[in-house]
């Protein structure tokens, strides 16, 4: 089981004093952490998971244009929100924020709960969101275990094996409790995230410019480039995925929503092109799906040129066709809009990318 060197107390004061003082003077000026005000917090936590800070800089400020109080969120259509989500992915995350606003708006007044046992029954706040928050917004002793967190703990205690084997990991979450500093939790929190962020990175960590290399147990053994363990990673799941652009004479098009468990994950249970899994003759299975699920008849496919998408370990290459067809087909849970305005509305980049061949081939 994971352990780190044993502080005696006045080591452990010079580690946090060390570590707090470096991140005083060398954090990086990012917008969430201008103020205290658990709402922006709080959404900078929720589009970080799993996203690169250059990433979400750019939506961070138009959401927040947008959507400037709980409140705000709270009443605005779940569209409008996934509208300003789009492209920024793992879209249950917007979902879930613009759930939760609605449950604090009720329940808490309109302000993130101070409660831990409140935060964590929101939707979308687990344990690693709940302590950022907290701490970071109310000083609560909390300390966050992410990625970047377990990777700087397991270099400083020359931890072997892949962290995130649940006993593990649980260990992790005690040494950060342990190492946390109670006087300045929101502080020491960011401070182990912005080192393992900009020093002890995944590949080829800083350890000359590291402020807590004296501690650090990998880097006295030399082994640095080997913590942590490689994460066992499921293989890869190759797919081809056939959606159909259909185009009416007044260059309107279909669109529907949740058709299926595949294009769920794929296209992020929003608006899409109809679209089946297909193995060996994608436009003829497309067919036989259109016809199936929306009574077309067989329709000349045309190809358009394709595009790769990855969505977690699926490998997905994406085949859009244009058929033009005289009449839409109706049918619940479908919509025929304008092919040129599909911007407006929240969809995929999948669903952008389908669209965009389509709208290039109709131009040229
Ligand atoms: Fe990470 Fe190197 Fe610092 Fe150890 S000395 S914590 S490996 S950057």
């Amino acid at each position: 089981m994971p352990s780190l060197p044993k502080f005696p107390p006045r080591a452990l004061s010079s580690f946090r004093r060390r570590l707090l003082a470096w991140f005083r003077a060398n954090q990086r000026d990012l917008p969430w952490r201008r103020r205290r005000d658990p709402y922006r917090i709080w959404l900078s936590e929720v589009m970080l998971q799993q996203t690169r800070v250059a990433a979400v800089l750019p939506y961070y400020g138009r959401f927040l244009r947008r959507f400037p109080t709980v409140r705000v969120l709270g009443r605005a259509p779940l569209n409008d929100v996934l509208k300003h989500w789009a492209g920024l992915g793992y879209y249950s995350r917007a979902r879930n924020l613009h759930a939760a606003a609605k449950v604090i708006v009720a329940r808490h007044g309109g302000r993130f709960p101070r409660d831990h046992r409140a935060a964590l029954e929101l939707p979308g706040i687990g344990g690693y969101t709940a302590a950022a928050i907290l701490s970071i917004a109310y000083g609560q002793p909390l300390a966050a275990l992410d990625g970047n967190v377990a990777r700087v703990l397991a270099r400083l205690g020359a931890v072997r094996g892949d962290l995130r084997v649940p006993s593990r990991w649980h260990r992790l979450g005690q040494i950060a409790q342990e190492l946390l500093a109670v006087r300045a939790p929101g502080e020491w929190n960011q401070a182990m995230m912005e080192l393992g962020a900009t020093v002890c990175t995944p590949r080829a960590p800083r350890c000359q410019a590291c402020p807590v290399s004296h501690w650090c147990r990998a880097y006295a053994l030399g082994i640095v480039n080997e913590l942590p363990a490689k994460r066992v990673k499921r293989a890869p799941k190759r797919m081809s995925i056939a959606a159909a652009v259909l185009l009416d004479p007044r260059k309107r098009t279909l669109l529907v929503k949740n058709p299926g468990r595949q294009d769920g994950v794929l296209f992020s249970r929003m608006w899409q092109f109809p679209a089946v899994e297909v193995k060996t003759n994608p436009a003829e299975e497309l067919a036989q799906h259109l016809q199936d699920s929306f009574g077309l008849r067989k329709e000349p496919l045309r190809a358009l040129p394709g595009a790769s998408h990855s969505v977690t370990y699926r490998q997905v290459v994406l085949l859009p066709f244009l058929a033009r067809v005289e009449r839409l087909p109706k049918k619940p849970g479908a919509r025929a809009i304008p092919l040129g305005t599909i911007r407006a509305i929240p969809i995929s980049s999948a669903t952008r990318k389908i669209a965009a061949a389509a709208q290039q081939y109709v131009r040229s």
